[in-house]
This record gives C-alpha cells, structure tokens and sequence, in this order.
C-alpha cells in the first residue's frame, strides 16, 4: 500500500506515482510519524519578512509569558520559490488570542 502526500489517496503496491498529481507515492507510516513542527497545536498568528522583527515579537511574548515559536521557510530542506523569505510566527492555539491582542498592543506603539 502507498500513500500520496498531496491527495492522501491509497494506491496498490506497485504504483509509485501518483496518478492525479505526479507526486511519488510514500509509505502510509511515514505520514503517520509526527512532524518535526505539531501543526495542529500551533498557528501562524503573524508573517514578515524581517527576522529581527520576529525575534522582536517572540521576545515580548516570552516576557508575557506566551510561548512562541518561529519559523522560517530556510529551514525547509526544498525551498519553496518565491517564498524564500517570509518567517512566520506560531503560538499554541491556546495561546493565539492572547497573543494576537499582545502583536496588536506592541505594533501599535
Ligand atoms: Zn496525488
């Protein structure tokens, strides 16, 4: 059995690409093996293209005692083109109301 990334359609052993998209089929364990990033526990509540205005971001949360995590399309190992450059900032899903009345609060100065 594999498994497309893209349609998430099972196909019979001995097909390796999918038929749909052309993407190379994977092993179905494989998608089930967890994410270096949990994507379900975190959201993206602010992109830019300046990274020392993220850090900047993710400081003060931290000082307000929101967790935050960045994360940069450089860090992907096929960058995406035309994409190069947007950080984004992602907190726990709990977190994201907070956070975003905190973003607002700091832009706003
Ligand atoms: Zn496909």
């Amino acid at each position: 059995m594999a498994v497309c990334p893209n349609c998430k359609y099972e196909y019979v052993k001995g097909i390796t690409i999918c038929p749909d998209c052309r993407t190379n089929l994977v092993d179905p364990n494989l998608l089930k093996q967890p994410p270096a990033l949990e994507e379900k526990d975190w959201k993206i509540i602010f992109t830019s293209d300046q990274e020392y205005e993220m850090q900047m971001l993710k400081d003060n949360l931290a000082s307000a005692g929101i967790e935050a995590m960045i994360f940069s399309q450089k860090d992907r190992n096929i960058p995406t083109p035309g994409d190069l450059s947007i950080i984004s900032l992602l907190v726990r899903n709990e977190s994201v109301d907070d956070a975003i009345n905190f973003i607002n609060e700091v832009l706003g100065e």
